[in-house]
C-alpha cells in the first residue's frame, strides 16, 4: 500500500537515524517539512490506525533491531528554522527555532551573535525538539514557549508555566513540537564565543566522540555520577556483542561494529546488575526507546 503523500516513504532503516547506527526499519518514514504536510501525515496515519512516534536527531534513542510499525515522525528541513525576534533595546535575545534545527547551529549562532549562557550546550548533538524534550544540559531554563501539533492536527501554543523541567525531562501536554521559542541574555559575542570554545574543548577532552554511541546510557544518582559507579564496578570495557562500556567515559556504551538493540540492552542490565551488586545503587536508563507511543 502506497501513501498519498509524498513525504512518506516504507522501510526506513532507523540504523541510518540514530546515532549508536542501531535499529530495524520504520514500516512508515516520514518527513514533512511544512506544517500542511505534518498535519496530512497525522490524519491519514489517523485514518489507518496507526500508532505515531518521533525521531529528532535520534542522539538519545535506541531503536529495536526489528523496527517499529506504524509511522515514524521526523522534522524535515522546512523545520529547521531560526529567526532573532529580539528588540533591539531589550538586555534579552529573544530567538524562535523550528524543533529539527541542530543545537549545534544554535550554539554557532550564539556565539557570532552573542547569546549568552549557551556554552552547557556546546558539542550537545542532535536537534532543538530533541534536547527540549529531554530537558539537555538544562535548555528548559531558555524556553519561554513551545509550538506543540496535537495527535489530531491541531496546534497548540504551550508557555512555559505549563510545563516542568527535571533532570534530564520535560514534562509537557502530549504532542510533537513544531517549534520553540527560547530566551538568552545579551553578551559581547567574544565572550559568548570564548565560552563556548571552553566547553568543547572540556567536552573533547572527556567525552567520547569517536564511536556511535546515545551519549550517557544512564542518569546520574544523586550526588555521584553513574560513571564513575560503573567504572569502580570494574566495567570499563566490558562487552556483549558488539556493545561495550567505553574505555574512556564509562556511562557511554558504544557500537563497536555491528551492535544490536539486544546487545546494548543485554549490556545495560548487566551494567545495573553489578552497580547494585557493588555499590547498593539502582541506575536509571537515560537513553530512550524509540516507539514510545505518541497521541492516542
Ligand atoms: C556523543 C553524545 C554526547 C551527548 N552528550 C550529552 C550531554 O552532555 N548532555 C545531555 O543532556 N545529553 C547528551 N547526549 C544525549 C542527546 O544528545 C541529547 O539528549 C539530545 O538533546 C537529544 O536530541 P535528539 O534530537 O537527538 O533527540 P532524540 O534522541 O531524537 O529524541 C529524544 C526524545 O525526544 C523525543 N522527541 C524528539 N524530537 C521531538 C519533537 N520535535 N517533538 C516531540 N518529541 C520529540 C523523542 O521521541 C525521544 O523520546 C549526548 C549524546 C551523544 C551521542
Amino acid at each position: 500500500m502506497t501513501w498519498p503523500i509524498a513525504c512518506v516513504r516504507p522501510q526506513e532503516s532507523l540504523a541510518n537515524h540514530t546515532s549508536f547506527r542501531i535499529g530495524g526499519p520504520a514500516e512508515w518514514f516520514a518527513e514533512p517539512s511544512t506544517l500542511e504536510e505534518l498535519q496530512a501525515v497525522l490524519r491519514e496515519a489517523h485514518r489507518r490506525g496507526l500508532p505515531v512516534s518521533i525521531v529528532g536527531g535520534g542522539t538519545n534513542t535506541l531503536a529495536p533491531d526489528r523496527g517499529l510499525n506504524g509511522v515514524v515522525l521526523h522534522l524535515g528541513r522546512g523545520f529547521r528554522t531560526v529567526e532573532d525576534v529580539s528588540d533591539p533595546q531589550a538586555p534579552i535575545a529573544q530567538v524562535r527555532c523550528g524543533a529539527a534545527l541542530l543545537t549545534q547551529r544554535l550554539v554557532y549562532l550564539a556565539a557570532t551573535h552573542g547569546w549568552g549562557e549557551l556554552e552547557g550546550l556546546a558539542g550537545l548533538p542532535g536537534q532543538v525538539g530533541g534536547a527540549v524534550m529531554m530537558n539537555a544540559q538544562d535548555i528548559g531554563r531558555f524556553l519561554q514557549r513551545v509550538t506543540l501539533i496535537k495527535p489530531d492536527g491541531t496546534v497548540r501554543e504551550v508557555p512555559r508555566e505549563q510545563m516542568a523541567f527535571t533532570y534530564r525531562d520535560t514534562a509537557i501536554e502530549s504532542g510533537l513540537i513544531a517549534s520553540v521559542l527560547l530566551q538568552f541574555p545579551k553578551v559581547p559575542p567574544a565572550e559568548s564565543y570564548a565560552r563556548i570554545r571552553s566547553a568543547l574543548q572540556h567536552r573533547n577532552s572527556t567525552q567520547e566522540t569517536g564511536l556511535p554511541s546515545a551519549g550517557c546510557a544512564f542518569k546520574n544518582p544523586p550526588g555521584v555520577g553513574a560513571g564513575r559507579l560503573i567504572d569502580l564496578a570494574g566495567l570499563k570495557g566490558a562487552r556483549i556483542g558488539d556493545a561495550q562500556v567505553s574505555l574512556r567515559h564509562a556511562n557511554f556504551i558504544v557500537n563497536v561494529g555491528h551492535a544490536t538493540c539486544d546487545d546494548v540492552l543485554s549490556l545495560m542490565e548487566h551494567i545495573q546488575r553489578e552497580v547494585r551488586r557493588a555499590h547498593g545503587v539502582d541506575l536509571e536508563p537515560e537513553v530512550r526507546m524509540a516507539g514510545e507511543r505518541w497521541g492516542p
